[in-house]
This record gives structure tokens, sequence and C-alpha cells, in this order.
């Protein structure tokens, strides 16, 4: 029999990345965590440690098929985060931004749940606007590589507004932007990720374009908290809301960084840019500071320690470095 005072909650992608980090927050608030995932990016070494606690849950499941369970919160963060991963498959990217939101939408109105929405700063596309301000639309190519992941979350975001005009559901929607941290894959593909395992093996550092570009790297605890607190606000505060860190860093500094942090003896390997790579990134966070009284607490440099020392260990443990 269920322990009625604890709240059950669903994570959707809740094998992945933030995914996981998010699963073990919840249990640790005294939440029942419903983990959903079909182990497209995650992988089972990312909850195995949640596996044993008596509040822990994982069903495998596509989210892009309908899915019938009783929660009482909803977080839907599966999608593959990665350009490498969403454009390996750009039709199952579209499908599991919409038919996936949809799905978990339907299960929200139907339960009169709240849902969350992890949306991006890809819906910004490559801005104009910098800062980037939640009231920007953007300026997105509607047919280019990124467009199944960039066009795909504007849609969701554009389901969950419908959902909550049209139906009444709760809702809350998350502007993500560059988050990293322990649990990344060593084959993720991301940029820091990329790094710290090439300069872990003193390889080559691959920067696309000249390492001019900008993105702005949140640490992971600070993006759990966000979410949560996001979550938990009042019932007027539905978003969409920029969460990240607005500390902003080229990626050629990014490597020189990741160099020097690690002693690694790498050299630099420039690569062409991908097609329409945002050229800056960098969110304005005075709604979160405001609405949930929060702001990123962890520098680029003490949350690259952290990764830097959790790729160590793990590629020590398994013995391997991957190849890239
Ligand atoms: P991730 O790839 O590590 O995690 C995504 C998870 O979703 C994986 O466990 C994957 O197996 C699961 N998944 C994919 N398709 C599924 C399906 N059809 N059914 C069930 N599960 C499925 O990525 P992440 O970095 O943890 O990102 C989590 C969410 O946050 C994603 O929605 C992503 O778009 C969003 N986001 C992340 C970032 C970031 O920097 N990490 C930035 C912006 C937005
Ligand atoms: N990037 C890079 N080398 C890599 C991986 C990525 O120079 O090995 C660049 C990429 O072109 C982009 C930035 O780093 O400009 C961030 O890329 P990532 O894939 O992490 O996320 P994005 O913000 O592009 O979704």
């Amino acid at each position: 029999m269920r322990d009625l005072s604890r709240k059950r909650v669903l994570v959707a992608g809740g094998a992945g990345f933030l995914g996981s980090h998010l699963c073990e927050r919840l249990l640790q608030d005294g939440a029942e965590v419903l983990c959903v995932d079909n182990y497209y990016t995650g992988s089972r070494d990312n909850i195995r440690h949640l596996e044993s606690h008596p509040n822990f849950e994982f069903l495998r499941h596509d989210i892009c098929l309908p899915l019938q369970v009783e929660v009482d919160e909803i977080y839907n963060l599966a999608c593959p985060a990665s350009p490498v991963h969403y454009q390996a498959d750009p039709i199952q990217t579209m499908k599991i931004n919409v038919l996936g939101a949809m799905n978990l939408l339907e299960l929200a109105k139907r339960l009169k749940c709240k849902i969350f929405q992890a949306s991006t700063s890809e819906v910004y596309g490559d801005p104009h606007m910098h800062p980037q301000k939640e009231i920007y639309w953007g300026h997105v190519n509607p047919i280019g590589i990124r467009s199944c992941y960039d066009e795909g979350k504007r849609c969701a975001e554009t389901l969950f507004f419908d959902y909550y005009r049209q139906h009444g559901v709760q809702i809350k929607v998350g502007r993500i932007f560059n988050t990293y941290g322990p649990r990344m894959h060593p084959n993720d593909g991301r940029v820091v990720s990329n790094f710290i395992v090439q300069a872990l093996a003193n390889r080559p550092l691959t920067i696309f374009g000249q390492g001019e570009q900008t993105r702005s790297f949140c640490f992971v605890d600070d993006l759990i908290e966000v979410i949560v607190r996001l979550m938990n606000s009042p019932s007027t505060i539905i978003g969409p809301m920029n969460i990240g860190n607005p500390s902003e860093f080229s990626v050629l500094e990014l490597a020189e960084m990741v160099i020097e942090m690690t002693g690694s003896t790498s050299q630099i390997a420039f690569h062409p840019l991908p097609l329409d790579d945002p050229k800056q990134r960098r969110p304005d966070i005075s709604a979160a500071k405001e609405l949930l009284d929060w702001e990123p607490q962890v520098s680029l440099r003490q949350g690259l320690e952290a990764t830097i020392a959790y790729f160590l260990t793990t590629m020590q443990r398994v013995g391997y470095i991957p190849t890239l």
C-alpha cells in the first residue's frame, strides 16, 4: 500500500544526465519517484544507485506512446539534448518533442496535476537580442539541421501554453541554458564533456570554428535547484522562464581553462563550425531571481573541478578512454 503522505512524481527522461540528478533530489525531498525512460541517450548506470531506494521505481517506456499512471506531478525531460544525438535521427527528435509532450500533457490533464517542461535556450536560435530575455521570440531556422530540436521544443512550448489556455493544465516551462556536470556521458558530444575527456586523454581539443562563439555554462546542482523551485512556485508562475548561469565564456576560453585545470598536454585542433551554430548565448535571469529568489551559486571553475574529478574517476574505473 502506498504512503499517501508522499508526493508521487513522474520524471520522464529520468535516466539521462539532468533527469538522474532530479530523481535523486526528489527522493531526498521525500517524494516517491517514477522514472520513465527508454534509454535512448540515458543509461541504467545513471540510476543504478537509486534502484534499491524504497521510493524509486523505473519504467522502461517510450513517451511517444501514451502512458497511464497515477502521479501528483510530472517533469518532462525526455529528449536527447546533445546536437550529435538529436541530429542522428531528426524525425525521432521531433516526435519526442511533440508526441511526447502531448502524451504527458494529456496525462496531466486527466490527473489535474502540475507539469514541468524542460525547454531550452535553443528556442532563441542564433539570437539577435543579447542577453536573451523571455520576451524575445527568437531567430530560428525552421529547415536547418538544428530545427528538429529548436522547432520541436518551440512546438512543445506552444502545446504547453495551449493546454494551459484550453484545458487549464497547470504548466511550468523552464528554458534551460547549457548545463554540465557529473553523469554526462563521455560520448555525449557536448562541449564540456568533449573537452574534459579529450584533455584527460591528452588528445587535441576539438574547437568548432575559431572558438569565438559564446555559451553560458550552468552547473547541474544549480539547475536542479531552480527546476524544483519553479515546480513548487505559486500557480500564477508558469514561465517560460530562463534558467541558467549568466556568466558567459567563449568556447576558446573554456578550452584553455580545461587544459589548465587538468594539467593536460593537449593542443587545440580547429574544425569547421557546424551549420546554424549560435554565435552567442547568455540568459537574462531577472525573472528567476525575482520570482524564485534563485541565482546560480557555482562558478564555472568550481563546476569544472567537480566534473573533471567525475570523469577522471569514471574513466579510470572502466579502464577506457572513449573515441570521440
Ligand atoms: P540526456 O540526453 O542525458 O537525457 C534525456 C533523457 O531522455 C535520456 O535518458 C533519454 O534516454 C530519454 N529519452 C529520450 N527519448 C525518450 C523517449 N522517447 N521516451 C522516454 N525517454 C526518452 O539530456 P539532458 O542533458 O539530461 O537533458 C534533459 C532535458 O533537458 C532534455 O529535454 C533537454 O532538451 C533539456 N535541456 C538540457 C540542456 C542541457 O544543457 N543539459 C539544455 C537545454 C535543455
Ligand atoms: N563545440 C566545440 N567543440 C566540441 C563540441 C562543441 O567547439 O567538441 C562548440 C559548438 O560548436 C558550440 C558550443 O561548443 O558552439 C556548444 O556546443 P554544445 O554541443 O555543447 O551545445 P549547443 O549550445 O551547441 O547546443
